[in-house]
């Protein structure tokens, strides 16, 4: 992304601390519209977002049709093209939250290309907050969503193939790839050719100051199936509240719900701490719990205040976020981290 080289270069010229640090420089003015989302493929998740929110559009739709780029991705880790669960099956998580409250979520659904989208709809046209499984899939046949055949990406397959040849049911810490020089979201992936990561997580504030969010996932890979990690709960992998801010998730999600993590997050807000010390003091939390075992997973938050502020930490060195407030300003911030 030409964006990203830019902000590269001024990082390593020492110009870019100004983005690293948020936006702290005035209290008092409001940094509006913005979007922020998880990992690299943020910045073309952003820039989809930014086409709503640039023209005053509303939040909601900014972080549905943000995320949608993801879960359309055949080369990525989030959506229907992503590593499966143990059994071979992807199955898909995902919940959207509005500056209402209103709230919508699926999981354990298979065979939809924009999981995102059914948790809308479920948060719109139905009484309930949460569809699951096969419950899941029929309200979005309903619905008009097409039912895609049950096939694995080529990327997946391999991945699969490989996993299968151990077995070994064991979480893997998600690390980024920072330091590999990229020009268009290329999902990094471990030596063995696993995916390294399977979410994304966007908050956004619109030019009428109203905050939404998403947050999509085909969850952990080869994963027991049935497990659902933090990505489709509300309060865990996601939490808007209008009049604080908003928050969302990636890593462990297991160790995320144990602290409803973005809930935790925007209440820490709403106490005065800034995004990105919410985000540390979720962080924090989680690694003492974990004690030692800490430096076996990986947990990032990210989040936004009213102001405009925006923020993120994670446990260990390799998570990182995209930031986007204008046409020309969408760029990829390293996570701050403990260990
Ligand atoms: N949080 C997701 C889960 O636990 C995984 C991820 O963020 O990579 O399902």
């Amino acid at each position: 992304m030409l964006q990203r080289r830019k902000f590269l270069q001024l990082s390593s010229l020492g110009l870019g601390a100004f983005s690293f640090s948020g936006f702290t420089k005035d209290k008092t003015a409001t940094r509006k519209p913005i979007v922020i989302s998880t990992w690299d493929a943020g910045i073309a998740a952003n820039a989809a977002a930014w086409k709503v929110l640039g023209k005053g559009g509303r939040a909601l739709d900014a972080v549905e049709q943000g995320v949608m780029v993801t879960e359309a991705s055949q080369n990525c880790c989030v959506g229907l093209g992503a590593n499966p669960d143990r059994d071979g099956f992807v199955t898909l998580d995902s919940c959207i939250m509005d500056e209402n409250a209103n709230c919508g979520s699926v999981a354990f659904l298979e065979r939809i290309k924009h999981p995102v989208s059914v948790a809308r709809r479920v948060m719109e046209k139905t009484p309930h907050v949460m569809l699951v499984g096969s419950g899941a899939q029929q309200f979005a046949v309903e619905e008009g969503f097409t039912l895609e055949p049950q096939k694995l990406s080529d990327d997946a397959k391999k991945s699969y193939e490989q996993w299968l040849k151990k077995s070994e049911y064991k979480p893997m810490i998600n690390i980024e790839n920072t330091n590999k020089k990229q020009t268009a979201f290329v999902p990094t992936k471990f030596d063995n050719g696993e995916w390294n990561h399977d979410t994304i997580g966007m908050v956004a504030m619109d030019a009428a100051g109203n905050l939404s969010g998403s947050c999509t996932t085909s969850g952990m890979g080869f994963k027991m199936r049935g497990r659902l990690g933090d990505s489709p709960i509300i309060g865990a992998g996601l939490f808007v509240d209008n009049e604080v801010g908003a928050a969302t998730a990636t890593g462990q999600g297991e160790d995320v719900i144990r602290i409803c993590g973005s809930h935790l997050v925007v209440e820490l807000m709403r106490q005065g701490l800034s995004p990105e010390n919410a985000c540390k003091k979720a962080v924090e939390r989680i690694i003492k719990i974990k004690g030692a075992k800490a430096k076996e997973i990986q947990v990032g938050f990210i989040a936004i205040n009213k102001q405009g502020e925006y923020g993120g930490y994670c446990i260990q060195k390799g998570f990182n976020f995209a930031v986007c407030y204008a046409d020309d300003k969408n760029f990829m911030v390293d996570g701050k981290y403990i260990i």
